[in-house]
């Protein structure tokens, strides 16, 4: 039989946890893109794509990333992804630097070609009009299906359960911006690493599980090896999300506040960050099975060191670090703010003012 000041107390707790959650919700919507940011968008991509097609008629030009999974705040920057169905076609660098040279004579976008970096894009920016008051940012690439598959992969995890994993997502998202730790090239980890983060703990560390392994669930009918593997990776995952829902239904029924709240207890106090790696496709790995480890014999210590401090799995190219750009430094930082989210919670103020200061920029 619980003492009074235990029913008070979990009273308390229940009553915290309601208010934070509706807070949440009321938080997120108003920063959803509106209809007429999404509809500028879409008048841009069609506009790209008709003029990458006087260079490439076979080409499409498609979205992905946030703007393609439903996980996307006001302004944040668009993602394509060119798709050239024909075999006989240029190199990603020459497309790059060409359609720089077009885009540069025949809009108003500022260009900036990078036909040499890792994954070959051209950058374009538009500078803010009354549509679009903070302007645009969108990045073009070429033949990178691989993305396009993980934008859709997201986006079914997004659909099974579209309140509690949205918002969840969508606080994070704007939470790790507020507090700088959003930015891959300042040695911190971008949207995809914590969307990642997410779906991970929702698949793999609650229990019973939020959201099923859409990569482990058997195929209803047999499925060859052409169909699943793209250059070399599996990418097959069961998307028929509208018959899932049917037959697959979560037992765990906490709160989005509840998984908040854990959430960030379990970045901070659980995640083994030194030996671990997150996988959404194979669960908890350890750095050392997948040669991630600060490999002591070898040459190159530092700079496998240097990648490989905090280890999330790209959830179909196995082998890459979703997380190499995150810096010792960096790394220092994502803890520090999980910690102190944590501790923020931890004192149930009232939602607001929790909010508030979660998210203090
Ligand atoms: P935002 O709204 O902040 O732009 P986003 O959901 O678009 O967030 P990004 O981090 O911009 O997320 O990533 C967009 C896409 O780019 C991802 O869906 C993924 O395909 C690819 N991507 C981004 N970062 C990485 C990375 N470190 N490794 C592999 N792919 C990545
Ligand atoms: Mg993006």
């Amino acid at each position: 039989v619980a003492l009074p000041g235990e029913r008070r107390h979990a009273s308390k707790h229940r009553f915290f946890v309601v208010d934070l959650s509706q807070a949440l919700f009321d938080f997120v919507i108003q920063l959803l893109p509106t209809a007429e940011e999404m509809a500028v968008k879409e008048d841009v991509r069609k506009l790209l794509e008709r003029l990458i097609r006087t260079i490439e008629p076979d080409s499409r030009l498609l979205s992905f990333g946030s703007t393609a999974n439903g996980f996307s705040l006001r302004n944040s920057d668009m993602d394509l992804c060119c798709l050239i169905d024909s075999d006989e076609r240029l190199s990603a660098s020459d497309l790059v630097t060409m359609l720089g040279d077009l885009l540069e004579r025949e809009t108003k976008f500022h260009v900036k070609p990078l036909p040499h970096a890792r994954i070959p894009i051209v950058k374009l920016s538009l500078d803010p009009s009354p549509g679009l008051p903070l302007g645009i940012a969108c990045d073009i690439g070429f033949e990178n299906r691989l993305a396009l598959e993980n934008t859709r992969l997201l986006m079914c995890y997004a659909m099974i359960d579209p309140t509690r994993v949205r918002t969840l997502v969508l606080f994070l998202k704007v939470w790790s911006k507020r507090r700088k730790i959003n930015s891959p090239y300042q040695g911190t980890l971008s949207s995809y690493g914590y969307v990642l983060l997410v779906i991970y703990f929702l698949v793999h560390v609650k229990n019973p599980p939020v959201l099923p392994n859409l990569q482990q669930m058997p195929p209803l009918r047999p499925i060859s090896q052409e169909d699943t593997h793209m250059g070399g990776y599996n990418t097959w995952f069961f998307d028929d999300v509208e018959l899932l829902c049917q037959r697959w239904h979560s037992s765990n029924t906490e709160s989005v506040a509840e998984l908040l709240i854990d959430f960030f207890r379990y970045y901070s106090r659980d995640f083994p960050y030194n030996t671990g790696v997150a996988s959404i496709r194979s669960g908890l790995l350890k750095k050392e099975n997948k040669g991630w480890q600060n490999d002591l014999t070898n040459g190159r210590y530092n700079d496998a060191r240097e990648r490989n401090r905090f280890c999330i799995e790209d959830p179909f190219e196995t082998d890459f670090n979703v997380a190499r750009c995150v810096t010792k430094e960096g790394l220092y930082r994502i803890r520090g703010e999980f910690m102190r989210a944590a501790r923020v919670l931890a004192v149930r103020p009232r939602a607001i003012v929790a909010l508030s200061q979660l998210c203090e920029e």
